[in-house]
């Protein structure tokens, strides 16, 4: 039991997630709520930040989960955590960050763009080429990125090309204070264009936007949370080298398969003849061929009997005629109620039943269904024998006892 939940609600998992379903909770409403995207979300980022900061450390998960968010925040046992920022956090999980590199030497680079795309098990099994339309900044062709005519760009003489303006503000007597904000004149750009020959087609901007169609190839093996980067296609912007957009791909669930790794695993329901006299059953690839599953009759495959087919499983990536397994769990269909009549017949084929001795001081008891959610504690005295058993002797234990009605 954890002592609250609000880490797991804000990333819409129950608390019993596993580290995969995090991250990909996380991923989702990460690309969801970035300020990039949804500039009206408010903190909703910082909070998907946090909670998956604390959950997808083990330490910090168990410290949340006993002591909840002041455990985490501070509180007696668990203070003392460096957190990263929200934006720091995302670029470790997708890997890039124009943030970061822009600290390093070389030309400064903009952001990356990272965009998430559902696919398919069966898209990931054969492969495919997507299309993607999106909407990017780039460079006006017709002033090539002045913002207007030649020489119609000229260095603010309000705040000489800074870009910021000082104000001097005289406090009291011998006291000043110096206030830094963006110059009002050209606001913040360090110039300023004759508005006579301004661009027209950027209107001064520099930038306009354009409509790309970028094709995605989807290769067979592929991963969720796999990505594909396209170098340089991100927004471009004056004197910045442009950023990569990112593909991530998001694998939906499939109604029949779950995949791991390069398995696939599906469950296959028999009924008890089956199970017992042989069958055959078809399942569908996810390439539409139709295998043919076989079970020699004489064999028989008990209920959760797990069995595989090489060769079945996931194409592997940059080496497709390779294929992991596919996994199948049997589940037996077992009949609700046998005609006595039929028992006898049963008796001939079946293994023979162990023979049991009861002994005479042994008592009837009935067998009833059980139900794990019910604690149901038995009438003391109701049992000749157990009427001085204490609850107090079996603290919190279960017992298994006969019923008493
Ligand atoms: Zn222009
Ligand atoms: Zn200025």
């Amino acid at each position: 039991m954890v002592k609250e939940t609000g880490y797991y609600d804000i990333l819409e998992v129950k608390p019993t997630a596993t580290d995969a379903e995090l991250k990909k909770a996380y991923r989702k409403l990460a690309l969801k709520y970035h300020p990039d995207k949804n500039p009206d979300a408010g903190d909703k980022f910082k909070q998907i930040s946090m909670a998956y900061e604390v959950l997808s450390d083990p330490k910090k998960r168990e410290i949340y989960d006993k002591g909840g968010e002041e455990a985490i925040k501070g509180g007696a046992s668990g203070g003392g955590f460096d957190f990263h920022s929200p934006m720091d956090i995302f670029d470790i999980f997708f890997g890039g960050g124009g943030g970061r590199r822009a600290a390093q030497r070389g030309p400064r680079k903009g952001k990356d763009v990272i965009h998430q795309m559902k696919v398919s098990l069966e898209d990931l099994y054969q492969g495919t080429v997507r299309k993607l339309a999106l909407q990017k900044n780039v460079i006006c062709n017709k002033c090539e990125g002045r913002g207007g005519k030649e020489g119609s760009v000229q260095k603010c003489t309000n705040c000489r090309g800074t870009g910021m303006q000082v104000r001097i503000q005289q406090l009291g007597p011998g006291m000043v204070q110096q206030i830094q904000s963006v110059c009002g004149e050209c606001r913040g750009e360090g110039e300023v264009i004759d508005p006579k020959h301004r661009c027209k087609t950027c209107s001064g901007k520099k930038i306009v936007k354009e409509r790309k169609i970028l094709e995605v190839h989807i290769d067979k093996g592929m991963r969720d949370n796999q990505q594909i980067r396209f170098s340089g296609e991100g927004d471009q912007e004056p004197d910045l080298e442009p950023g990569d957009i990112v593909i991530v791909l998001d694998e939906e669930e499939h109604e029949r398969f779950r995949r791991r790794g390069h398995d696939l695993i599906m469950t296959m329901n028999l009924e008890l003849v089956e199970a017992l006299c042989g069958f055959q059953k078809t399942v569908q690839t996810l390439d539409a061929r139709t295998l043919v599953i076989t079970n020699l009759p004489g064999e028989v495959i008990k209920h959760q009997d797990v069995k595989c087919v090489m060769g079945e499983g996931m194409p592997v990536y940059r080496d497709p005629f390779e294929k992991g397994r596919l996994i199948i769990q049997f589940l037996v269909n077992f009949p609700e109620k046998i005609s006595p009549s039929d028992i006898p017949t049963l008796e001939t084929v079946l293994p023979p039943r162990q023979e049991i001795i009861i002994p005479d001081s042994a008592e009837e008891c009935t067998l009833q269904n059980f139900d794990s959610s019910q604690d149901h504690v038995h009438h003391r005295g109701s049992h000749p024998g157990e009427a001085y058993d204490s609850d107090d002797e079996h603290p919190g234990g279960q017992r298994v006892q006969c019923a008493s009605h």
